[in-house]
């Protein structure tokens, strides 16, 4: 029954047992107000953007009343937080359901910083404006990378402040997710509930990511399987664009593989594999380097909790599962040797392509050279662009790698064309992202913000309008910091 807004809505997780959530009661906001609106996504979602960017769209999206076929929940869920388990769930997030699209697909629908629920232990379950359009900006500038992610539908300020370091003006996301199932669900499910529960919920998100994995006699051995191979593929590609997470406890692991929780995130300019922004991070757990081994941990947490599905001996379950487990380096390693060929233009498979990609990683580390704009000078051709270009070392580096080029049946033409469609122009730079996040929530502008998304929405334009976004922060700028749980 779609109605005029659009809503289809199903609520296929409300028909989970009851121990995955806990229907929601609303908890109204003051004075909900749209004030950023993705239509692009809201026409992809099958939703009429006219009918939502409005007073209607500001209550729903803030709150205050629910889209037709809504059964508001939180879902339950527990996490490895820098380690150590905890049980957690929605604390400040409400699933208004599952929007049915026109194309036949099914994404949740879910508001973020929309009130206390019973999981949400000390905190307001609130957000504040600032955090929640840094997600939007980096999610949709994600989407814009091609890198699977949560998407941004709309941010709606409240009319309420929030109490944080300061008063802070109070602000709800309307995220977009293929589903919020998380490593953290299956730890809940395997720690605090039944094995028939654990295997309802294995189902579901076998139904609805990996139905094929219902044909196989192991299932849950190919839902294994299927989620280490995403996220594996996942990863690297935050590894080729030099986006650091931040926060990859269990929780914020997705069995789907999209990339989901932009708390404190951020792009690295120069490249030094031990980047670490989060402020938190005093051991840099999620360090740039560590992130592939952190994947490969929480997987593991992933596999010990699907043991009892795997197999009724348990020492059977985990030789089964340690073997799946064993091919998460190697399919990771292949995703980024792969992803870097191509940002090298280079087409095909020679053993020495890994001492090439290393000796330019070096030289890069040596000279602090930034990520993006080296990549981008080596697609376009301006090497003078580079600070290590009047060595002698990237002199050689950059010699053998035209002689590796020849190497290939593909043209020169061919190769530029590949490295543009992989080195993006332009990434959400943290000088950028502040200075857009500043103007919105000191002086309610948006238009700063708004033009930043929109140039991000093609990071492989190679426009003349994105030059200014190319540009590095100055040389005085303080080491960037992020913050999360705001
Ligand atoms: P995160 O570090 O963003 O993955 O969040 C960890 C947990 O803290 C999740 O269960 C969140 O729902 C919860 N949480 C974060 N902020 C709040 C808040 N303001 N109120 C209640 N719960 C919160
Ligand atoms: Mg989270
Ligand atoms: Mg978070």
């Amino acid at each position: 029954s779609i109605n005029e807004a659009g809503w289809n809505l199903d609520n296929s997780y409300a028909r989970l047992p009851q121990s995955f959530y806990t229907k929601l009661e609303s908890s109204p906001v003051p004075s909900p107000e749209i004030i950023v609106f993705n239509h692009k996504l809201a026409e992809l979602l099958g939703l009429d953007r006219a009918s939502l960017d409005s007073k209607e769209g500001a209550a729903i999206f803030g709150g205050n009343a629910l889209p037709r076929g809504s059964i508001p929940l939180a879902q339950a869920y527990a996490g490895h937080q820098f380690g150590y388990l905890n049980m957690l769930g929605d604390g400040r997030a409400c699933l208004l359901g599952e929007q049915l699209t026109p194309d036949g697909d099914r994404f949740d629908i879910q508001l973020k910083g929309s009130g206390r629920t019973p999981y949400s232990r000390g905190g307001d379950g609130r957000a504040a404006l600032g955090p929640m359009l840094r997600e939007y900006i980096i999610s949709e500038a994600m989407h814009g990378l091609r890198i699977p992610t949560t998407r941004s539908l709309a941010v709606v300020t409240t009319g309420e402040y929030i109490t944080r370091e300061a008063q802070l003006q109070g602000a709800v996301l309307a995220r977009v997710a293929a589903s919020h199932i998380r490593v953290g669900t299956f730890q809940y499910a395997s720690k605090w509930c039944t094995i028939h529960e654990l295997r309802a919920l294995a189902d579901y998100t076998i139904h609805r990511h990996y139905p094929d994995a219902a044909k196989n006699e192991q299932p849950y051995l190919v839902l294994l399987q299927e989620v280490i191979k995403r996220q594996a593929s996942l990863i690297a590609q935050w590894q080729l664009v030099g986006f650091i997470h931040g926060v990859m406890n269990t929780d914020n692991m997705t069995l789907s593989g999209e990339t989901i929780d932009y708390g404190p995130c951020a792009f690295m300019d120069i490249y030094d594999p031990e980047t670490v922004f989060s402020s938190i991070d005093l051991q840099g757990r999620y360090a740039y380097v560590n992130q592939p081994y952190i994947g490969a941990w929480n997987l593991a947490r992933l596999a010990e909790a699907l043991l009892p599905l795997l197999h009724e001996d348990e020492e059977q379950a985990i030789k089964l599962a340690e073997a799946e487990l064993a091919r998460f380096m190697t399919q990771y390693e292949q995703h980024w040797l792969t992803g870097m060929r191509s940002k090298l233009g280079v087409f095909n498979e020679e053993v020495e392509d890994e001492a090439l990609i290393e000796a330019l990683m070096k030289l890069m580390q040596e000279h602090q050279a930034d990520y993006t704009n080296t990549f981008k000078a080596l697609t376009i051709g301006r090497m003078e662009e580079l600070a290590m270009h009047d060595t002698r070392a990237f002199h050689d580096w950059h010699a053998s790698w035209q002689a590796r080029l020849l190497r290939q049946p593909q043209t020169k033409q061919e190769s530029e064309q590949l490295m543009r469609s992989r080195n993006p122009a332009i990434i959400p730079r943290n000088h950028r992202v502040e200075e857009a996040l500043e103007a919105a929530t000191e002086t309610g502008d948006l238009h700063v913000m708004l033009k930043l998304v929109e140039a991000l929405a093609d990071p492989f334009a190679y426009s003349k309008e994105q030059e200014a976004y190319a540009e590095l922060p100055p040389d005085n700028a303080c080491p960037y910091r992020t913050f999360c749980g705001t």
